[in-house]
């Protein structure tokens, strides 16, 4: 495969090169684009709060550029409950949906976050420890609907509590003296790409509501969840957010009577950071052994692990569609490699990284542009589920940097 004829990236080219005397590798998130892609989403959809994935990048500098947008927390954890209360958001802000949480993430969760039960053991579990606290919590559900992005049917998910659960159990939710349920969130799938696909689930989940708000009495919020895709490759177009935002303004408008009280989230990480973000390796040694070529860069799978999710894959699938296992997989074409190099020579290569295994493949016999030990290569759209997923620790080498390019020019380093 040859990605060198894919979709054109913004990056800061010059700044890599910079960085690259002094770093093998690391990460380089540039606020501009972050700001840029926030904005976007604020001019898109006013009147809806966002609210910022964290578990996509919780590199500190990302999550400050972002909550300085206006944008909440959508914790998948109490860690990141912890960042947002750190941040100063309040409890409205904070909005902890997660399966399986611990007795102690609901006690920590309790006085900094808006918890989301994702289950009906988990609403009971959220009763005692309110009761432990001697508080009132208001508290949201998240639902496993009865329809899908595509169908008018529900399926079955470790997340969330099925419709008709609900409906069934409010009447005994109701009776438990220190909770209310007031919200309702859903998120059924990331990284879609069809505006229109959005819009349907999106009328569907207003639907929803107005049932929920009468089972519930009342409905404080409404979180839409993700699924805003970023494009990986030349074939994928960039998502109509304009397009989506038109259609939430008129549903949020149609719905005003039966919807009175409900404040609408929507939860987004890729969309906010993920085409802000480089991965950027250095060449460390070049090869030809029985006669094919091989290139060595500096921590590929133990840096940015996408190349070898796709490469495994292929291994034992071929070539050909494979479907998404996001955020871990998102499709063959899901990363593009650019050598920094000026030469118009090119050469076939293997390229891999510089781990004591084989399984840190890049590309398999690739025509690419000639490099030589010393190149810069770079990884475009690592903004999002790139460090947060690879492997560091593997073999004790040393970890890449990641570093944030503020839009006034300068370079900051946080150890993280
Ligand atoms: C991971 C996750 C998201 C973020 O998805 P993106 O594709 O990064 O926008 C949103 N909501 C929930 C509940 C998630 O688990």
């Amino acid at each position: 495969m040859n990605f060198m004829k894919e979709r054109t990236v913004t990056m800061n080219r010059e700044c890599i090169l910079e960085q690259a005397k002094q770093h093998d590798s690391f990460y380089l998130y540039e606020e501009a684009i972050i700001r840029k892609n926030t904005e976007q989403l604020k001019t898109d959809f006013p009147g809806v709060t966002f609210l910022y994935s964290v578990k996509c990048n919780p590199y500190p500098e990302v999550l400050r550029c972002v909550l300085n947008q206006g944008f909440g927390v959508d914790a998948a954890s109490l860690a990141e409950c912890v960042m947002g209360q750190k941040a100063g958001l309040g409890k409205d802000m904070v909005i902890f949906s997660a399966p399986g949480k611990t007795m102690a993430d609901i006690r920590g969760g309790l006085g900094i976050s808006t918890l989301v039960a994702d289950s009906a053991a988990e609403v009971e579990r959220i009763q005692e420890a309110a009761a432990e606290q001697g508080i009132v919590a208001e508290i949201g559900l998240r639902v496993n609907p009865d329809f899908t992005y595509t169908a008018d049917t529900g399926v079955a998910s470790k997340f969330g509590i099925d419709e008709q659960l609900i409906y069934d159990s409010m009447k005994s939710w109701k009776k438990l003296p220190n909770i209310r349920i007031v919200g309702l969130h859903a998120h059924l799938k990331s990284q879609e790409l069809s505006a229109e696909t959005l819009k349907g689930y999106y009328r569907n989940m207003f639907r929803l509501s107005v049932s929920m708000r009468e089972a519930f009495g009342t409905l404080k919020f409404v979180n839409l969840g993700s699924g805003m895709g970023i494009p990986f490759c030349e074939t994928d177009k960039p998502f109509d957010t304009t397009a989506l935002g038109a259609e939430t303004q008129r549903l949020m408008a149609e719905f005003q009577e039966k919807l009175p009280e409900t404040r609408f989230y929507i939860e987004t990480g890729r969309y906010a950071v993920g085409t802000a973000g480089t991965y950027v390796a250095k060449v460390v040694d070049k090869k030809v052994t029985h006669g094919k070529n091989f290139v060595l860069l500096s921590a590929t799978l133990n840096g940015f692990a996408r190349p070898s999710m796709v490469a495994m894959l292929e291994h034992f699938m071929g070539n050909g569609p494979i479907a998404a296992w996001e955020p871990i997989y998102t499709g063959d074409h899901s990363f593009q490699m650019i050598p920094l190099v000026e030469t118009a020579e090119r050469e076939t290569v293997t390229v891999t990284g510089n781990l004591c295994t084989g399984t840190d493949l890049v590309l398999s016999d690739a025509d690419m542009p000639k490099m030589e030990v010393g190149d810069t290569v770079v990884f475009p759209n690592a903004g999002s589920y790139a460090a947060v997923i690879s492997p560091m620790q593997f073999a004790s080498q040393p970890k890449p940097a990641q570093l944030f390019l503020r839009a006034d020019g300068t370079v900051v380093n946080t150890d993280f």
